[in-house]
């Protein structure tokens, strides 16, 4: 998993009125990885897409609640990272679509060591396009840097070994086109070299990324009733997010609300899981992509929440905040998914209805859209979106989502220390 880290050199706040509280995260997702040499597609109908040059912190061992002061103790070491991104036509939307094409996310596959590297934050990092350089930066102009990164990403996720954080792509990306060489390098960490090619050509090279991990895709503002509730208008794109392969714990589990808190709360929702593997599906063939579904509590902490269009990772990434079960329901048992009952029940009481119809953006919507831009594989999940109706939850209660034909998804909510005392 490659976490990135947006918005995080000085040059690039400090003009922003409302400048980010925290580390601005976003997730590249499994289908993006791809190696040093290999071709990179620009997508047809965009007129370029632009290289982000990163240095990339690997992650030498599980870590959790790391303090900054002994951050560098998880670091294994530092490689390159290339965030390929279509040009941002908003800062405020999630950045799925811009980045998650297949092969966006080019990785170097040498990891320089921690004590081999002098100083990650002297670092001056430079793009090159067909040899020349283009965009440049140092990490001493890093926002937050190394230690800050560790302590804020792990307060609320876990990190594994191998887990990689692109701290930070300097202001003033360029566009490249089918064609094109891009070369990261940094000093110290040598250099990771990408070919841009047409789509076609990409297609054609059979170059492939290989799933390591199922990736776990969701939607925001889903249901016109829930975006009224919050006073929104509903998207006119489907607001989709990514979530963290630890964020999901089963039936049954517990998830932690975190201490002085002011607002956390369920979503009941349809997870839809994809059957085989899925890219540029039209519409009236999506079905036949889906192989089942389940039930997810897409829980929220609020307080965390800066901006609605831009759900931060701290809002919806949490470790073991989305129950999701019981069991997957086969597609061929449920007639009509677009037609099931969503009930919430807090310690019984029912605080939340509503219907798979009332969606924005149906199923076959989704999938279309989503394998536009990136191949989903067997057993990736789309959750749609949650109805109106949401309210705080606090330690000790008991939430139940309910779905018709799809069973009952059950959880608890504990406090911090009842949470840590179960996790270790
Ligand atoms: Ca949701």
């Amino acid at each position: 998993m490659v976490i990135g880290v947006a918005l995080n050199f000085a040059s690039e706040i400090s003009g922003l009125t409302d400048p980010p509280k925290t580390p601005v995260l976003f997730l590249k997702p499994e289908n993006t990885e791809t190696g040093h040499l290999s071709p990179v597609p620009h997508p047809e109908g965009v007129p370029a897409i632009q290289p982000g040059p990163s240095v990339a912190v690997v992650i030498a061992r599980r870590a959790r609640r790391v303090d900054r002061s002994e951050a560098f103790d998880y670091v294994k070491g530092y490689t390159l990272f290339n965030d390929f991104s279509l040009k941002e036509t908003s800062t405020f939307r999630p950045p799925v679509r811009t980045k998650c094409f297949d092969a966006f996310g080019p990785i170097g596959s040498v990891v320089v060591s921690r004590d081999a590297l002098k100083n990650p934050h002297d670092v001056t990092v430079r793009c090159r396009v067909n040899g020349e350089v283009r965009q440049e930066g140092t990490t001493r102009d890093l926002v937050w840097k190394i230690p800050e990164l560790v302590e804020s990403i792990t307060s609320f996720m876990t990190l594994e070994e191998d887990d990689t954080i692109a701290i930070g792509v300097p202001p003033g990306r360029v566009d490249v086109v089918a064609g094109d060489v891009v070369t990261v390098e940094a000093d110290g960490l040598g250099s990771l070299t990408s070919h841009v090619v047409t789509e076609r050509e990409y297609r054609d090279s059979g170059a492939f990324p290989s799933p390591r991990q199922r990736t776990f895709l969701a939607l925001g503002l889903n249901y016109a009733d829930h975006a009224s509730e919050l006073e929104f208008q509903a998207p006119e794109e489907p607001l989709l997010f990514l979530k963290a392969p630890g964020s999901v714990t089963a039936d049954t589990q517990v998830s932690c609300r975190p201490d002085g808190v002011e607002m956390m709360h369920f979503e009941g929702e349809l997870v839809v899981v994809i059957g085989k593997t899925a890219s540029r599906v039209k519409r009236a063939e999506a079905m036949d992509y889906v192989s089942g579904y389940t039930i997810a509590n897409d829980y929220a902490v609020r307080d965390y929440l800066e901006n609605y269009y831009r759900p931060n990772l701290r809002v919806k990434s949490r470790d073991g905040l989305t129950p999701l079960g019981p069991r997957i329901v086969e597609k061929d048992d449920v007639a009509d998914p677009h037609a099931l009952e969503i009930r919430t029940y807090v310690n019984r009481e029912l605080r939340q209805q509503g219907n798979t119809r009332d969606m924005v953006f149906d199923i076959p919507f989704l999938l279309e859209y989503v394998t536009s831009f990136m191949t989903l594989r067997p057993s990736d999940m789309i959750s749609t979106g949650t109805p109106k109706g949401f309210s705080n939850v606090v330690p000790g209660d008991e939430v139940v989502v309910e779905i018709d034909g799809l069973g009952r998804l059950s959880n608890r909510i504990v406090s911090e220390n009842e949470w840590r005392s179960l996790d270790g």
